[in-house]
Order: structure tokens, then C-alpha cells, then sequence
């Protein structure tokens, strides 16, 4: 990455009308069939597009492809029965309805591949994909085979590895791994949340990134986070691990969370993307919001470790609200990018662009 503050989105962007209902989670698809393909295809194209058009620097596929960014996944491999479904807690937050793991799991095809491939068609900039992580796979399933969260997890890892290693041969920069379940089952991920993580990115030349979060605006996420009290240190636990572990890049909310910012200070060495965009308000920042929000990180994380982002993905947002807010987030970038080229001028002198 040549210049300072690399700007990007977590993840998703809202899909567009004629490819599933908007502003709604897990919207089932308008289209089937060989139409399907072509609609996301398209759909990831504009995606592509409108971040480029934004200023964005590393690119992503806004997930127009997936109807959810864990069970899309598991829809593609063996081992999983879509029609035994069972009522299971989610994140110990709220049920849903999911499918069973009845055998062996197994990746019988890459899932991702030709959508990485279109992507990195599409720009010469640098692109990430985002992949769920193992704990939050296992927490979306109901298992009737391995009979231990932790087996199903290490055996989820394998996959992920395989498909990882997929994604980086088809030119994707940097991997994500979502793990919002890390924010929930701290012993757990103490226990084999982060090796696991770990196995998942084994040996992998792309930059690798995890995304834990306190979720969308939904009202179950909205409910629990307010049982959290006025300061979410949730990342208290999970932080210290993530920073001993091999992961390069760790993903948080800074924008309207109750996250304390000196939490970040835990995470030392390692870079840091750092959401200046509210995803659960329609309100668009202003580039002076994004980038006092980014001020107030610099004390706690390297500015050539600091890489400006969203909270969270922003399918459930209108486009042109998810337009202006990818708009305010480069233009706000922009403003803390010249501030620090005229403090330190060997930050900011390569050109803008990658
Ligand atoms: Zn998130």
C-alpha cells in the first residue's frame, strides 16, 4: 500500500432493487438460475464502481453475491442438511431457525473463486474479501456429527484455509474473517477462538484481517448492546490474544460505539481498521466527522497502521445513503492524510493512489 490512511469498507453494501428487496437483511433474490448469476454479477461490478467512484482505496465486492454472510458459505459444502433445521441461540442473543451438520464437512468446490476473480477484473487497486470466521460458522449451525464445538471449528478452519489460499491465488490483497462470536464466548475464544482463526489463515501471503463487532442495527443486537452499560470493553479479552496472534489487521467500531479508544492501545503493532462510519443511522458524516473520529485514534494506533473504514457492513442502508457515506469516509481520510504530510512529510509523500 503506497500512500497513508488506505481507505475500505468492512463488507457488505446494499444490494440493488432488481437483485433482492433493499434495505432489509437477508433479502431472498429476485432472480434464479443462470439470471441469479448474471445479477450479481453485475450487481458486484457497480459495487466495484461505486467505491472506486468514491475514493476508495482496496476494494471489496460489497457481498453481492451472498444472501448471508455465514450461511451462503455453508451452502456450498457437504456435511450440511439446508432442510433439517433447528432452532438454535444465535451468539446467545437471539434464535434462528439453521441447518444441521449431519457428516463429515467438506468444501467440495471453491465458493468464492470466479467473484474474486470478476473483482480483481474489475480494478487495479488492491482488493479484500471478507470470509465468516470458524467459532462464528459453528455458532450459525446446529451439530448432530462431531458432537464438540471446537472439532467442528478446527474442521471449519481446514475449509476456510483451503478456500483462503483460493482467494489469494485469484489476486485478493487482503482476507477478513468475521468473528462477531468472539465478542460473546470469551472463554472459548481464549480456549481455541484465535488458534483456530489462526489455522484459517495459515500460510497465507495476502494480508489477513478480523472483524469481531457488536452487529448491525436489528433489534436483538440493538437489545443486547444495551445491557453492555455506557462502555463496551468486550474487546478487553480479545484484543491482548489478537495481538500475540498472527493475524495482520484488526477491524473495530470507532463512530458512535461505546468502544473506549484506548482499548486499541491493546492491539499495538498490528494494524488497525478503524470504522469512522456509522452504519446503523441514515445520517451521512461529514468528511470533518470521519476525520475527527480518526484524530481521536491517532494517540492509540501507528498512522501507518491506521486504516480508515466502516463500523460494520451497510447492506441494510439505502445506496445513496451507503454512496455518501463511502463519499465521507475518503473525503474525511483525505483531510487527516494532509494533516499528517504537513507533520511529518515522509508519511504522506508518495502519490495518492495505489
Ligand atoms: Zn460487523
Amino acid at each position: 500500500m503506497n500512500n497513508a490512511l488506505p481507505t475500505s469498507i468492512v463488507g457488505s453494501l446494499p444490494k440493488p432493487a432488481w437483485l433482492a428487496e433493499p434495505e432489509k437483511l437477508w433479502s431472498p433474490w429476485k432472480l434464479e438460475g443462470a439470471e441469479l448469476v448474471e445479477g450479481t454479477r453485475d450487481a458486484l461490478n457497480l459495487a466495484a464502481d461505486d467505491q472506486l467512484h468514491a475514493g476508495i482505496d482496496i476494494i471489496s465486492d460489497g457481498e453481492q453475491t451472498r444472501q448471508h454472510f455465514v450461511t451462503t458459505f455453508i451452502e456450498h459444502l457437504g456435511g450440511v442438511d439446508f432442510d433439517q433445521r433447528e432452532t438454535v441461540r444465535i451468539r446467545d442473543r437471539y434464535d434462528a431457525s439453521v441447518p444441521t451438520v449431519v457428516g463429515a464437512v467438506t468444501r467440495e468446490r471453491s465458493v468464492f473463486v470466479d467473484d474474486a476473480e470478476a473483482l480483481r477484473a474489475r480494478t487495479d487497486r488492491p482488493i479484500k474479501w471478507a470470509l465468516p470466521g470458524p467459532m462464528t460458522m459453528i455458532d450459525t449451525l446446529y451439530d448432530r456429527h462431531y458432537g464438540s464445538r471446537e472439532k467442528l471449528a478446527w474442521e471449519f478452519a481446514t475449509i476456510l484455509n483451503q478456500e483462503a489460499r483460493e482467494l489469494q491465488a485469484a489476486g485478493v490483497d487482503i482476507i477478513q474473517f468475521d468473528e462477531p462470536a468472539f465478542n460473546v464466548f470469551f472463554d472459548e475464544v481464549k480456549d481455541w477462538g484465535v488458534a483456530t482463526l489462526e489455522r484459517a489463515a495459515e500460510g497465507l501471503r495476502s494480508e489477513t484481517v478480523v472483524h469481531i463487532c457488536y452487529g448491525y442495527g436489528i433489534t436483538a443486537n440493538t437489545e443486547w448492546k444495551a445491557t453492555l452499560g455506557s462502555e463496551w470493553r468486550q474487546y478487553e479479552e480479545s484484543f491482548p490474544l489478537l495481538q500475540r496472534s498472527g493475524i495482520d489487521m484488526v477491524s473495530l467500531e470507532c463512530q458512535h460505539s461505546r468502544v473506549p479508544l484506548e482499548l486499541i492501545e491493546l492491539l499495538r503493532g498490528k494494524k488497525v481498521m478503524v470504522g469512522a462510519i456509522d452504519v446503523a443511522s441514515s445520517a451521512i458524516e461529514t468528511p470533518e466527522e470521519v476525520a475527527e473520529t480518526l484524530r481521536s485514534v491517532l494517540p492509540f494506533v501507528d498512522a501507518d497502521k491506521l486504516y480508515p473504514s466502516t463500523n460494520c457492513g451497510m447492506a441494510p442502508l439505502a445506496r445513496d445513503v451507503a454512496r455518501g457515506k463511502m463519499i465521507a469516509l475518503a473525503g474525511g481520510a483525505e483531510i487527516v492524510r494532509a494533516e499528517l504530510a504537513g507533520a511529518a512529510p515522509s508519511l504522506a509523500a508518495s502519490p495518492h493512489g495505489l
